[in-house]
């Protein structure tokens, strides 16, 4: 069994492309167990012309229902479930705000994400970003995710760890375990203890591949990341095309399925009733 555990739909994100029925058609396409649709949730995020990148929960999960289904109740052949979760942007100011969204009983799944850093956005503001050396970048934003999760209990997933490599304005800049062993740790340990989820995000994949010129193995997460986190007892880990339109859903997933077998890794997980399911997907 396997579900993509971060999907987004037209309109409730507001750069989705895909419809519902879309992405399940695509996903039953890929053999896929189920999806969890995971809609951008970005407080103070609005476009040029006035869009704001929020949604109301229960319209979303009202609007949704008749499609979900729990992958774990599924007769045999078939076609893939629903499941309904969110990704919020960790924002420090916004604390209590994200707590009462995360919590909402409309969800399946809370992934926690860093889109931005302390007000910079890496999409439209490199130069103030990476103002200091890769390693020292990247442990600071390893460091601020690992606040954001130990803050967050009830979110159980770390979205994209590796979401600003894909902005940095450098040849090569894959985020690697020896940038910032510290800040790696530390977030391992937060994510452990909370049973929360590193997130294998293969955006970032498509990035490094399609964008930088990283060949397919070398665009896969770094392997020291992978040996450490399951040395330090990390087990949950959940596979995400972030996959905005069709063309998205489910990219890479069969390297990167090998690759992860390759690691030593057995299960993959994802979430119904904001409890914890696991199978194997080889
Ligand atoms: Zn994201
Ligand atoms: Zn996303």
């Amino acid at each position: 069994m396997l579900v993509d555990t971060h999907t987004h739909l037209y309109p409730w994100s507001l750069d989705g492309v895909q419809t519902v029925g879309e992405l399940l058609k695509t996903a039953g396409q890929k053999n896929l167990s189920g999806v969890c649709i995971t809609d951008h949730y970005d407080f103070d995020s609005v476009t040029a012309d006035g869009r704001h990148w929020t949604f109301d929960p229960a319209e979303y999960r009202k609007m949704n229902e008749p499609f979900r289904k729990r992958p774990s109740k599924l007769a045999k052949g078939e076609a893939p479930g629903l499941l309904v979760g969110i990704e919020i942007g960790f924002l420090r100011h916004r604390v209590p705000e994200i707590h009462e969204l995360a919590r909402r009983k409309e969800f399946d799944q809370v992934i926690l994400s860093l889109h931005e850093y302390r007000g910079i956005d890496p999409v439209v503001d490199t130069k103030n970003l990476f103002d200091d050396p890769l390693p020292v970048v990247y442990g600071r934003l390893l460091g601020e995710m690992a606040d954001a999760m130990a803050e967050f209990p009830e979110a159980a997933i770390c979205g994209h760890y590796d979401f600003f490599s894909r902005y940095a304005p450098v040849a090569r800049p894959k985020m690697c375990y020896d940038h910032a062993p510290e800040a790696f740790d530390r977030l391992f340990s937060v994510l452990i203890a909370g049973s929360q989820s590193l997130e294998i995000n293969t955006g970032t994949v498509a990035y490094l591949h399609e964008r930088f010129g990283y060949s397919l193995e070398d665009s896969m997460p770094d392997p020291a990341i992978l040996k450490r986190y399951l040395q330090m007892g990390g087990r949950i880990l959940t596979l995400a095309s972030d996959g905005h339109n069709t063309a998205d859903d489910c990219r890479y997933f069969k390297e990167t399925l090998d690759f992860l077998k390759a690691q030593g890794v057995k299960e993959l997980y994802w979430m119904e009733e904001r409890s914890w399911y696991s199978a194997s997907p080889f």
